[in-house]
């Protein structure tokens, strides 16, 4: 299996409740390495931007409120099969069906309000990475 990055964000919720240091620990017990890193208050018209996938959703509007509405952590990650171990992590959307020990179980306040985000495929990661962070900020 290949060395991957994926992009990964520490979303409000789990921002504000004070759990950036326990996520990133996981992450680091998970075995990523990470690449980049910076706390950033996305705007509204960045989060509707990044979520535009999810436009024509009836939680589009709710989505993008939420996500603006305080800092995130901002996060590149590196290794083997990054974005399949990411996604497993952090667990399934919606906390109520997260497994035991994931991100989401541990942390998520509800299915929108759920503590993480991790990209879905190679393609994907390589956009989310690029929206927020430049080369010079990789390492
Ligand atoms: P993810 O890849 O697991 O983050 O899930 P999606 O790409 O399907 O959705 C993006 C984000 O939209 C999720 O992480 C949630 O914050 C939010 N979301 C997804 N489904 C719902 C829903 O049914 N209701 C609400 N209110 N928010 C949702």
């Amino acid at each position: 299996m290949a060395v991957e990055r994926t992009y990964a964000m520490i979303k409000p919720d789990a921002v504000t409740n004070g759990h950036t240091g326990r996520i990133l620990s996981i992450i680091q017990e998970h075995g990523f390495k990470i690449i980049g890193l910076k706390q950033k208050s996305i705007s509204p018209a960045e989060a509707e931007a990044f979520y535009a996938v999810h436009r024509e959703r009836p939680f589009y509007a709710s989505l993008v409120t939420f996500m603006s509405e305080g800092p995130s952590v901002l996060l590149v990650l590196e290794r083997e099969d990054a974005i399949k171990k990411w996604r497993e992590a952090m667990g399934a959307t919606n906390p109520a069906n997260a497994a035991d020990g994931t991100i989401r179980k541990l942390f998520a306040e509800s299915i929108e309000r759920n503590a993480a985000h991790g990209s879905d495929a190679p393609e994907t990661a390589a956009q989310e990475i690029q929206f927020f962070f430049s080369a010079s900020e990789l390492l």
